[in-house]
């Protein structure tokens, strides 16, 4: 399996860090050694001084696809649930300055911590109004609604399939909202899914 990510896709993060509004998703990977899985804690890494939480909705690719038209695009994801797309934001500041890549930066061990349950996407009333919020130590630090993204989930699908062949069992992030900042050691997040606590990690 292989992991997808948005980079870019809500209008306020991407005012935070003085980004550039793309025409075209930004689209980057991490490795499947990134992800971090049942409850396990995240161990912050010595090459690092400035990890960053960016908490994603994330899609469960259901079916294999290449060049997915969006108006078939919903039948290719049948779960949602929460991700963090942990960045070290001091190794991406410099790649972006020098114009390389983010690989590093993004896709280190631990990088991709998951909810541990995803809720089938029938759950779901409107794909395009998906509350979800973080809180580092019980405090909300981002919030995020699905409408508010730049490109939506078909968009996504559509868009990474034209490059890459979409596999069962990929997971796909899809960018995050405003708020996002750094995290250290003792720190406990918190993911909700609407109202429902579905992610807990502690940062050791
Ligand atoms: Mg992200």
């Amino acid at each position: 399996m292989k992991i997808l990510c948005i980079g870019r896709n809500y209008a306020e993060h991407i005012a935070e860090l003085n980004n550039e509004t793309p025409d075209e998703p930004v689209i980057f990977t991490k490795p499947e050694t990134a992800l971090l899985q049942r409850g396990m804690p995240f161990f912050y890494p010595d090459f690092s001084t400035d990890i960053h939480h960016e908490i994603e909705l994330v899609l469960r690719v259901s079916k294999n696809g290449k060049n997915i038209d969006p108006k078939f695009a919903h039948t290719y994801f049948d779960a949602i649930g929460l991700g963090i797309d942990f960045t070290a934001r001091d190794l991406q500041s410099k790649a972006k300055a020098k114009g390389l890549p983010w690989d590093l930066a993004k896709g280190f061990d631990g990088s991709a911590p998951l909810s541990p349950t995803f809720k089938p996407v029938a759950e779901f009333a409107d794909l395009a109004n998906i509350n979800f919020h973080l809180e580092v130590n019980g405090e909300v630090k981002q919030r995020g609604n699905s409408g508010m993204m730049l490109h939506n989930f078909a968009a996504q699908i559509a868009y990474i399939s034209r490059f890459i062949t979409l596999k069962m069992g990929d997971l796909i992030f899809t960018g995050t909202p405003s708020g996002v900042g750094p995290v250290k050691i003792g720190d406990q997040l918190t993911g909700y899914l609407e109202d429902e606590k579905v992610l807990e990690l502690a940062v050791k």
